[in-house]
């Protein structure tokens, strides 16, 4: 890590969420055509990919869920297959910038997503957290987002250390479909399997 150039891309062309690494991706995802501008691209709502992803249908932005105040979307550049983001719908940068029921409903939704992805894929651990500023390390640090990254034993392998690059074995468009498929209908996730 370390080697990120500044002007790491943020977006594709068509203004897909993520958050860029210092990994490369042995699969291509199919429409993938970066855009330079890093973190100087994302200074307003109208350029924020956060911001835009809601408008699109859940499809071309890779939502999962649309809750109330927040909304759960893919990460265009995923640590593992099924890696998650949960974004209040309002374009502020900190976690101390959103009110109780904000506060609440990610909490829920990051369960949810948790339940889910267990039923979907059945990872044996996750990571969980946010990022706070450019130098927390967040890629798009103007637009509040909590990471989902489910893990499974041996996923750290070797790769990523000796060849900067990660297996991704699911593309994008089948993850979404199998999380937002999964994703129960009250948004609670909490059923007879629990
Ligand atoms: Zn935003």
């Amino acid at each position: 890590m370390g080697e990120q150039p500044d002007d790491a891309a943020v977006t594709d062309t068509f203004e897909l969420a993520g958050v860029p690494d210092a990994f490369q991706r042995l699969w291509t995802p199919h429409r993938l055509a970066y855009i330079k501008g890093g973190q100087k691209q994302v200074s307003s709502k109208e350029t924020c990919p956060f911001c835009a992803a809601p408008q699109r249908s859940d499809e071309e932005s890779l939502i999962v869920h649309r809750g109330k105040h927040a909304f759960v979307i893919l990460n265009l550049f995923p640590y593992n297959a099924g890696h998650l983001l949960v974004c209040p719908y309002r374009h502020v940068p900190d976690y101390t910038d959103i009110d109780l029921e904000e506060t609440a409903e990610i909490a829920a939704l990051t369960q949810t997503a948790m339940r889910v992805l267990r039923k979907v894929s059945s990872p044996t651990g996750f990571n969980l957290g946010m990022n706070q500023g450019e130098t927390g390390g967040a890629g798009i640090a103007a637009h509040l987002h909590q990471h989902i990254v489910p893990r499974w034993g041996g996923d750290g392998n070797f790769l990523p250390i000796i060849a900067q690059t990660k297996a991704i074995t699911q593309t994008l468009g089948d993850v979404r479909r199998q999380v937002a498929d999964a994703w129960p209908a009250d948004g609670s996730g909490r059923d007879s399997e629990d």
